[in-house]
């Protein structure tokens, strides 16, 4: 409100618009407001202490000190031109009519404006009658859908998220739009997609999204090979095949951290490609390359991406109470201890995705099994041995070079078998014996 007041104070027309308006008139919490105004950039700009011009779409950012606000969006009144390859319009165009800047967004819901000029009093602007749709929750495309969606694909996408976490359904002429024209997503940059991508995975039930992709024919532009888990046989909840387990298993993990859906998401992703006479041989490291390449498409962040892989090539473990302590320690070190928690919260998911919930003491005994030897200090890497390579050089005369690392390693593997062995004197002992196995 102050923002708009501040705005018509300055003699402009402003509206609050978009998915801010939207989520205030059903009653949902607001996260990021967008207004509108007659005003040029320049003139918001200069009409607010703390603002920030950032972009060429005419979108100045008001940073509001308020943190249950944050940052305010506002855009001048623009019309949208020269859309090409699908992708959003090459240029803008300010205009000073409210009702062209509703005509060029998305779906009737998002396409109200409420404000105004400086000397009238608030009203609400619904030319799309988007106030019924709200109602009846429904999302429909402004205008043609095939023609709105010929213009910027990414709309195509975003209806489906805003189904998944509006709990909208799709009205049947903007459904057969994105049907018929569902390919032309693979011309999308792969940030644009990433962004839609993890609001669906955040909505209340992701499969929502997720199998409206695969239906309407989104999916396969986005990865093939997800898109292929359609009708792979599993013998796992009977009736289902791999897609059903796919989305059991992401409707099923944690929502923190946030990445572990996406984990869910691509876990069996090597399957298609690995099926073989009913088994999936490999489908773990080779559902890590294709994880990774569809992450880097996507530009993912670098770091959630490293993690990812990582969750999806070593999801396949199979703990049995019969581990050793040994057994338990090569597994921490091959996985890394940093990547075990998520790690069972992946299994987590895929048990219920699997329809078998009870699997959960097995996986409550390793937790608990690798915490302790965590709190027990293990050696997981060379860092942690009682000796080093220096020590090797001076007490055994070996000279530096990769016999030096054959050792080191030999060492490592027979501490974390048995950490008893991690003193001075019992290592340099072992690396005697050793150094004579391992002539140069
Ligand atoms: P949310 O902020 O909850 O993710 P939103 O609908 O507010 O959803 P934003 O990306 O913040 O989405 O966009 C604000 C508004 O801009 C939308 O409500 C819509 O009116 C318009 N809009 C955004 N992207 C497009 C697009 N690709 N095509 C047409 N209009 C769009
Ligand atoms: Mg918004």
């Amino acid at each position: 409100m102050h923002i708009l007041r501040t705005l018509q104070g300055a003699g402009h027309a402003a509206w609050v618009v978009g998915g801010s308006l939207r989520d205030t008139l059903r009653e949902a919490r607001v996260d990021d407001w967008d207004l509108t105004t007659s005003a040029r950039p320049e003139q918001t700009q200069a009409l607010f202490d703390d603002a920030v011009y950032e972009n060429a779409f005419g979108t100045v950012a008001v940073r509001t000190g308020d943190p249950s606000v944050g940052e305010v969006e506002v855009t001048t009144l623009r019309s949208d031109h020269d859309y090409a390859d699908f992708r959003r319009p090459h240029h803008v165009e300010f205009t000073d009519s409210i009702e062209l800047d509703l005509a060029r967004r998305d779906v009737t819901v998002n396409a109200m404006a409420w404000g105004g000029r400086p000397d009238e009093a608030p009203t609400l602007i619904d030319p799309h009658d988007g106030m019924v749709d709200l109602e009846a929750g429904i999302l429909r495309a402004v205008g043609d859908p095939r023609r709105r969606f010929d213009e910027d694909a990414l709309r195509m996408l975003r209806v489906v998220r805003l189904a998944a976490t509006l709990g909208f359904d799709i009205e049947p002429g903007t459904l057969a739009g994105i049907q018929s024209r569902a390919d032309n997503v693979r011309h999308l940059s792969g940030e644009r997609i990433a962004a839609e991508l993890s609001k669906m995975l955040a909505a209340p039930i992701p499969s929502v999204a997720l199998r409206l992709l695969a239906d309407l024919g989104l999916l396969a532009p986005i990865s093939p090979e997800l898109a292929a888990q359609r009708g792979v046989p599993q013998n796992k909840v009977p009736g289902e095949d791999l897609w059903d387990h796919t989305l059991r298993a992401v409707d099923g993990a944690a929502t923190e951290p946030s990445y572990i859906r996406l984990a869910a998401l691509l876990h069996d992703i090597g399957k298609p490609k690995t099926m073989a006479e009913g088994r999936f041989l490999g489908h773990d490291a080779v559902g890590a390359e294709i994880a990774d390449d569809l992450l880097d498409r996507l530009r993912w962040r670098r770091d959630e991406r490293d993690r990812i892989v990582s969750l999806v090539r070593h999801h396949m473990y199979g703990y049995v109470p019969d581990w050793s302590d040994a057994a338990v320690r090569r597994f921490i070190a091959k996985v890394g201890p940093e990547v075990l928690p998520d790690l069972f919260l992946l299994r987590e998911a895929d048990n219920l995705g699997s329809g078998r919930p009870h699997h959960a003491g097995d996986l409550d005994e390793i937790r608990g099994r690798v915490r302790r030897e965590l709190d027990a200090g293990v050696v997981l890497d060379r860092r942690g041995l009682a000796i080093d390579g220096d020590d090797l050089q001076r007490e055994l005369e070996i000279p530096p070079g990769p016999r030096l690392g054959t050792i080191l390693d030999a060492l490592l593997d027979r501490v974390i078998a048995d950490p008893v062995v991690n003193t001075r004197g019992t290592l340099l002992a072992i690396a005697r014996g050793l150094a004579r196995a391992v002539e140069p």
